[in-house]
């Protein structure tokens, strides 16, 4: 089954990189995507603002480019605010949905989470959507429950050929930005437990077919091990998609 599933390795730039940053930025990476072709997808999210010069730039390169966020509304009066069909027309092919910093910053819930992952699908694009417990949850051993509330909200309406164009992505919050990365066997189990929630609420093959990200502190180091693991298939990288060389050491992780 998981020979099916293509690895997919995406850096969330978060509120870094000035535009001339990205484009130089991305010119580093060229030489690595190049060099792993088909065999692992890779995608950058940088701000909004780079968006469209990236996507100049890249001219057709087999580099993807994700934004960060969106609103579920195609448009209107919701100040400060971008819309899915604005990304597609800017060559996104993802968007990201559901990142922690959004729910614990900006009050993002599972709900609103299913309503910009709706938008992202119906403007031709697909969601990268992020789940994961916190230290507490953790320690009270609440982490499987609370992945499988916020997968079933994240999904919710959403039919089996839908949910297998997703992209989940199982970050803990305890691991983001703090140096201190899930073990691959923590972060295998919850996979494990993601894959076997998508096969009881739609089947198998849809199960087998979505790509789950794990993210949280991944490095050059520790990259070859996770991304080893059977159900882990690709990573979602913060603080290291920063580093030319980082990153790129990532992507042969995943090869
Ligand atoms: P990190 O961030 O790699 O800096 O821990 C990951 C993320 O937030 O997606």
């Amino acid at each position: 089954v998981s020979a099916r599933r293509r690895k997919i390795v995406a850096g969330n730039w978060k509120m870094n990189k000035t535009v001339p940053e990205a484009l130089a930025l991305v010119r580093e990476l060229r030489g690595t995507v190049a060099a792993v072709g088909d065999v692992v997808e890779v995608v950058v999210a940088p701000t909004f603002l780079a968006l469209q010069p990236l996507h100049v730039a890249l001219e057709g390169a087999p580099l993807q480019l994700a934004a960060q966020n969106c609103h579920w509304e195609s448009s209107g009066a919701f100040t400060g605010e971008v819309s899915a069909p604005m990304l597609a027309e800017l060559g996104c092919a993802y968007v990201i949905v559901g990142h922690s910093e959004r729910r614990q910053l900006f009050g993002e819930t599972d709900e609103s989470v299913n309503k910009k992952a709706r938008a992202v699908l119906a403007a031709g694009m697909k969601p990268i959507l992020c789940v994961g417990e916190t230290l507490a949850e953790r320690e009270a051993n609440q982490t499987l429950d609370v992945v499988e509330r916020q997968v079933r909200g994240g999904l919710a309406g959403f039919e089996a050929k839908d949910v297998a164009t997703f992209v989940l992505a199982y970050e803990p919050v305890w691991a983001i930005g703090t140096g201190r990365n899930a073990t691959s066997a923590q972060a295998q189990e919850v996979h494990a437990a993601i894959r076997g929630l998508l096969g009881r609420l739609y089947d198998g093959e849809t199960a087998g077919r979505v790509r789950i990200q794990y993210g949280g502190s991944v490095k050059p180091d520790n990259a070859a091990e996770l991304l080893g693991q059977p159900d882990i298939d690709g990573a979602l990288v913060g603080g290291a998609s920063l580093k030319a060389g980082d990153f790129a050491a990532i992507i042969k992780a995943a090869t």
